[in-house]
């Protein structure tokens, strides 16, 4: 039992301190089948956590898995990316998909450039469906991961129509983050 605890000590810091702990709550990439193809000149530092909308109406029915295996497909083939152009994917149910490895800028069809953001998506169209109940309770869970991650102030965790001219993430999520419970949530990282 002696020997025992400070061996356990030394373990628990080196998982608490290493970037691949497997967060219960993440779909790993692995789990759709994904396929790494990495650009070593893609590589940034996260400095902003920036919020999307998937922008089509996605329907329950819809596989997730399905979806993500052609989004890189699409993204490699038609687009020349490196990978899905998001970090994290929430669907519609409020499961949390991993995308592009967070240490790999993303990729946008919009005039901004992505070096140093975070980005999660909620896959809907918000100028027409609902923001569930079970995706903002998400994005709470990735936001408060990657700020204390990765040292994220509230004021730089934004959408994309911060950054460029689109309707992106979409009239009812932008309604929600002006929100006081958003705003308290914010303030609420930065005060811990
Ligand atoms: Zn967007």
């Amino acid at each position: 039992m002696k020997l025992i605890t400070p061996l356990l000590s030394v373990f628990l810091f080196l998982i608490s301190t290493t970037q691949t702990v497997a967060q219960d709550w993440l779909i790993e990439r692995s789990e759709w089948g994904s396929t790494d193809s990495l650009v070593e000149s893609n590589r940034h530092t996260i400095e902003y956590i920036t919020i999307h909308h998937g922008g089509e109406i996605f329907e329950d029915e819809k596989n997730v898995y399905t979806y993500l295996k052609n989004l890189q497909s699409w993204s490699r083939s038609a687009r020349g990316w490196m990978d899905v152009p998001y970090h994290y994917i929430i669907d519609r149910q409020g499961r949390i998909f991993e995308g592009r490895p967070l240490d790999y800028r993303g990729d946008t069809n919009t005039a901004y450039d992505p070096t140093g953001h975070a980005l999660i998506v909620l896959l809907g169209n918000f100028e027409e469906q609902e923001v569930r109940e079970k995706q903002k309770e998400s994005l709470k869970t990735v936001t408060e991961y990657l700020a204390k991650w990765k040292s994220v102030p509230a004021s730089k965790i934004k959408t994309h129509k911060d950054y460029a001219e689109t309707l992106c993430p979409g009239k009812k999520l932008s309604e929600y983050l002006a929100t006081n419970e958003w705003q308290t949530f914010l303030n609420d990282l930065e005060s811990q």
